[in-house]
C-alpha cells in the first residue's frame, strides 16, 4: 500500500539477527520465554503509568493469549500492555539500544552451551529471537492512550516495513509466521510446556488457545511473593523440590521479605539430603535470581560459594528486567543483597545449631562445604568457625570450638588438633598419647579441606590452634602435666639417633607427647604439617 515505509535495520541489528538464529539452534524454544517476558513487562508498565494517568487503566482481564493456527502455520502473542507507537516500534524493534552485538557475540562464543539462552535475555536481544522459528514477524501495537494503530514486519534480514493498521484497544499482536521446521511451536501442549518451565511464576494469567477455548498454561503463583501465613508446608516442600530438583524435604524453610532500601522477596531452602550427584567442580551458589516474579539467572552468585547447597529464589524490584551480565556483577544492589541474603542464611544455622541433634544432620551432609568459609571468606571466618563441629579425642559425637575452650585445662594454652585421611585411624593416633595422658583434648580432623583451614583460622576467642604434628608441643603448663621419661637417658640417645637418621630427618628431639610409643614423626614448626606434607606429596609436589 501507498503508506508502506521500508527501513534499514540499525547496523547492529543485522549481525545481531544472524548471531541469534544460529547460535542457539538447539535452544530455539526460549523464543516463547522472551516474547512472554516483553508482554508481561508491557503489562507491567501499563499498570505503573497507569497509577499518574488512570485513563490508561488495565482491562479487567488483561491476561496474555498464545494463539497458535496449524492452517495458516502462525502462533500469536497477543498482550493488552502498553503497546508501542510508531516511532516507538521503529526505535525498540529496529535498532538495538543496550549492550551492542560485541559483547553479545563474545559472550555466545565463551559461554557453555547450557549458558547460551540465558544470555539472549540478559542482554536484552530478546524481541530477535523471533526469528530463530518465524521466517516472517509482524506485531501491530496500539500505545494506550493513543487511537491509531501500526503494524511493524520483517523478514528478519536488512529491513522492515511500517504500516497503518487497527487495533481495537491498546496492546500489541506478535505474529510469528513459523518456519517450516518450527512446526512444533504450534502444537499447544508443547507450548503450554515450555511456560511452565519458563515463565510459571508470571503473574498475570497466560493462556494457551486451543480449539477456540482458552486453556491456563502458568500457575502465576510467586510463592515467595505469598505472605508466609498463606503457604503450606506441602505448597513449600513442593515448591523446594522444584527449585532444587531434589526429592525429600527441607531441612530449612526461609522466606521473608524486605522493603525499604532494599526490596526484595526470598525464599530458601536448606536441603534434608545431599544432592544424589553433587556436580563435580562446581562451586558458584544456584540461587535462582528473579526481577519482579520474572525469572533472570541462576548464575547471579546471591550466596557465597560455602554456602551453595542453599536453594530457592530471590526476586527483586530494585533491578531491571533485562539487566545484562556486566550489571550483575556491578550493581551495589545486589551486592546489598547478597550480603543480607548470607547473613539471613547464617543466622538461621546460628539458631538451629543450639539443638545439637537437629544441627548434626546439616552438618553432616554439608559440613565440609562450610568449612570453606573459614578458608575463604575473612568477613565470616569467626562467625562460621563457631559453627564447625568435629570428632574429638576426648567426648563421644560432635562438638564445637565453643565446648572446647570450655573443656580447655588450667593452664592449657592452645586448641590441637590431628589432621588426616580417616576419623578412625586418628583416633587411635600414637600422637594422641601425650594429650591423653594429660586429659588434654584434641579436635580429629578427616575431611579433605581440613588440611588447609586451620592455619588459615589461626585462632578462635584468643586461643591459637595448633596441628599437634607440628613442631614442639609443650604441654609442661598444662595442670597435672608429668615429666617426660627419663631426661637423662633420652639426652644421651638423642645424638644417636640424629646420627643414625641424618639422611631422612632435620631433627630428633625428645617429647612429652607420648606415653606407650618410643616415637613419632613431627613436622618442623613452620611450614605444612604432616597432614598437609602428604597431600603436597600426592600432587606431586
Ligand atoms: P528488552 O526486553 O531487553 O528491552 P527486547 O529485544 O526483548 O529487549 O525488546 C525490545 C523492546 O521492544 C522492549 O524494551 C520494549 O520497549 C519493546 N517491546 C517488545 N515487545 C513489546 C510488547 N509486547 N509490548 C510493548 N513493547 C514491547
Ligand atoms: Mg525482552
Amino acid at each position: 500500500s501507498e503508506a508502506l515505509e521500508r527501513h534499514e535495520f540499525g547496523a547492529e541489528v543485522g549481525r545481531l539477527l544472524d548471531l541469534v538464529v544460529h547460535a542457539l539452534y538447539s535452544e530455539r524454544e526460549i523464543f516463547l520465554r522472551e516474547l512472554v517476558a516483553n508482554a508481561a513487562d508491557a503489562v507491567d508498565r501499563r499498570r505503573f503509568e497507569a497509577l499518574t494517568n488512570p485513563a490508561l487503566g488495565l482491562p479487567a482481564e488483561a491476561r496474555l493469549r498464545i494463539l497458535p493456527d496449524k492452517a495458516a502455520r502462525t502462533l500469536t502473542i497477543a498482550d493488552a500492555g502498553i503497546g508501542m507507537s510508531k516511532t516507538e516500534l521503529g526505535q525498540h524493534l529496529g535498532t538495538i539500544a543496550r549492550s551492542g552485538t560485541l559483547a553479545f557475540a563474545r559472550s555466545l562464543a565463551e559461554a557453555p552451551a547450557t549458558d547460551k539462552p540465558s544470555l539472549i535475555g540478559q542482554f536484552g536481544v530478546g524481541f530477535y529471537s523471533a526469528f530463530m522459528v518465524a521466517d516472517r514477524v509482524e506485531v501491530t501495537s496500539r500505545r494506550a492512550g493513543t487511537e491509531e494503530a501500526w503494524t511493524w514486519a520483517s523478514e528478519g534480514r536488512g529491513d522492515y516495513t511500517l504500516a497503518p493498521a487497527a487495533r481495537a484497544e491498546a496492546g500489541t499482536d506478535i505474529v510469528l509466521h513459523m518456519k517450516a521446521d518450527a512446526e512444533e511451536f504450534l502444537e499447544p501442549f508443547r507450548l503450554q510446556s515450555i511456560i511452565r518451565k519458563w515463565a510459571d511464576h508470571i503473574t498475570i494469567p497466560i493462556v494457551v488457545v486451543r480449539d477456540g477455548k482458552e486453556e491456563p498454561a502458568n500457575e502465576g503463583t510467586a510463592l515467595w511473593r505469598k505472605p508466609k501465613s498463606e503457604v503450606t508446608e506441602e505448597q513449600y516442600a513442593d515448591f523446594y523440590r522444584h527449585v532444587a530438583h531434589a526429592f525429600d524435604t527441607p531441612w530449612a524453610t526461609l522466606h521473608w521479605r524486605a522493603e525499604g532500601t532494599l526490596d526484595y522477596a526470598a525464599l530458601l531452602f536448606i536441603p534434608g539430603m545431599k544432592p544424589f550427584q553433587p556436580v563435580e567442580g562446581e562451586r558458584e551458589s544456584r540461587v535462582r535470581l528473579h526481577v519482579r516474579r520474572m525469572f533472570i539467572t541462576e548464575e547471579a552468585g546471591l550466596l557465597p560459594p560455602w554456602l551453595r547447597f542453599v536453594a530457592g529464589v530471590v526476586d527483586t524490584e530494585d533491578l531491571p528486567l533485562n539487566v545484562s551480565r556486566e550489571m550483575l556483577q556491578a550493581t551495589p544492589v545486589l551486592a546489598r543483597i547478597r550480603k543480607a541474603v548470607t547473613n539471613r542464611v547464617l543466622s538461621e544455622l546460628k539458631s538451629r545449631a543450639r539443638e545439637a541433634e537437629d544441627y548434626a544432620k546439616v552438618w553432616e551432609n554439608f559440613g565440609p562445604v562450610l568449612k570453606e568459609g573459614v578458608w575463604e571468606d575473612a568477613e565470616h571466618r569467626q562467625e562460621v568457625a563457631a559453627l564447625l563441629r568435629f570428632r574429638s579425642s576426648a567426648v563421644e559425637g560432635w562438638t564445637s570450638l565453643v565446648d572446647y575452650l570450655a573443656r580447655m585445662k588450667e593452664g592449657q594454652q592452645a586448641i590441637y588438633v590431628l589432621v588426616g585421611d580417616d576419623a578412625a585411624a586418628l583416633a587411635r593416633s600414637p600422637q594422641l598419647e601425650g594429650f591423653r595422658a594429660r586429659g588434654v583434648e584434641v579436635l580429629l580432623l578427616s575431611d579433605g579441606i581440613d588440611a588447609f583451614w586451620p592455619e588459615r583460622l589461626a585462632s578462635f576467642e584468643g586461643r591459637p590452634i595448633r596441628s599437634i604434628t607440628q613442631g614442639t608441643v609443650d604441654l609442661s603448663k598444662v595442670a597435672g602435666g608429668e615429666p617426660a621419661g627419663e631426661a637423662t637417658d633420652v639426652a644421651l640417645l638423642l645424638p644417636l639417633l640424629k646420627d643414625a637418621l641424618k639422611e631422612d630427618v632435620s631433627e630428633v628431639r625428645a617429647t612429652d607427647r607420648l606415653v606407650d610409643s618410643a616415637a613419632v614423626l613431627a613436622a618442623p614448626e613452620h611450614g605444612p604439617d604432616l597432614q598437609m606434607q602428604r597431600l603436597l606429596r600426592r600432587a606431586g609436589r
